[in-house]
């Protein structure tokens, strides 16, 4: 299947596999989506087209371990973000938009640390202006 992403934005006119590598690595918007996680997390994520692959690069990478918690967490959320974006595009469902994905990522992967990582709300700062999030201020160490 070609993926539609690409389809629907005109410039594919040979077709992309909609593939794994493809959908949340290769394709214009997966790229665009992971170079503004990296920024925002200050991270090199390496060009690896693998989610097991590159949740193995941030355990070997992140020696602080709530750090890697967090960056493990948004790493899930950044495919499922990408997955969603890819079913509303396919579903023709206008809800989910291409400018939506970086933001939700943010939301998601904060709520996903709440409740699943059991991290402390203290841990994070959201600046809700610069839509950063800043989980690795405050130490758990504390309380
Ligand atoms: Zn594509």
């Amino acid at each position: 299947m070609t993926c539609q992403i690409c389809y629907r934005k005109g410039h594919n006119s040979l077709g992309s596999i909609e593939d794994v590598q493809h959908v949340f690595f290769k394709c214009d918007v997966a790229v665009e989506v992971w170079k503004k996680v990296a920024s925002w997390l200050d991270l090199q994520i390496p060009a690896i087209d693998d989610i097991s692959m590159l949740l193995d690069w941030a355990e070997a990478s992140i020696s602080d371990a709530k750090k890697r918690k967090v960056v493990g967490a948004i790493i899930y959320t950044t495919i499922w973000m990408l997955w969603r974006f890819r079913n509303s595009i396919v579903f023709k469902d206008p809800k989910m938009k291409k400018s939506h994905i970086y933001d939700n990522i943010v939301i998601h992967s904060f709520d996903w640390c709440m409740n699943r990582c059991g991290l402390d709300k203290r841990c994070f700062a959201i600046d809700l202006i610069t839509n950063r999030l800043e989980p690795f201020e405050t130490s758990l160490d504390d309380h």
